[in-house]
């Protein structure tokens, strides 16, 4: 398959753990390049857009609220079946069931605390890579 790219964000559970470097190196390990990345401060409206299609889930306000306890690190990635090649590598959501080697079972705090963010589908990670960079902020 075609290299193409997906999005990823390093939560603020892993920024306040000092651990962008160590996420970075598991996701190029994995075969994933970072073609655009900086580090932000989501605002609540950001965050609520950003997780619109969990607005009915019981965990919703606690995930916006984690999501803006701190900055991120949103990113571009790049690799041959990018989107599925981030999801293997960043394991289950709740870190307890994930395997070994993987970003969460090896760094993750808890299920919601979970260090990382990846698109499910080639559809949202175009979506998602939108709603964080311009064009020209992406350099493959
Ligand atoms: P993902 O695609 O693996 O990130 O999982 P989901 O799309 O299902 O959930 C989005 C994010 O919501 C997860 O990465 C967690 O940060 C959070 N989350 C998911 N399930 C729960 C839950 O049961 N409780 C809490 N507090 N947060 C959750």
């Amino acid at each position: 398959m075609a290299a193409n790219r997906t999005f990823s964000i390093i939560k603020p559970d892993a920024t306040r753990r000092n651990l962008t470097g160590a996420v970075t190196k598991m996701l190029e390990e994995a075969g994933l390049r970072v073609v655009a990345s900086k580090r932000i401060q989501m605002s609540r409206e950001q965050a609520e857009e950003f997780y619109g299609v969990h607005r009915e889930r019981p965990f919703f306000n606690d995930l916006v609220t984690f999501m803006i306890s701190g900055p991120v690190v949103v990113q571009v990635l790049e690799g041959e079946n990018a989107v599925q090649r981030n999801r293997d590598i960043m394991g289950a959501t709740n870190p307890a069931n994930a395997e070994p080697g993987t970003i969460r079972k090896e760094l993750a705090e808890s299920i919601e605390a979970n260090s990382v963010h990846g698109s499910d589908s080639d559809e949202n990670a175009a979506t998602e890579i939108a709603f964080f960079f311009k064009p020209e902020e992406i350099v493959g």
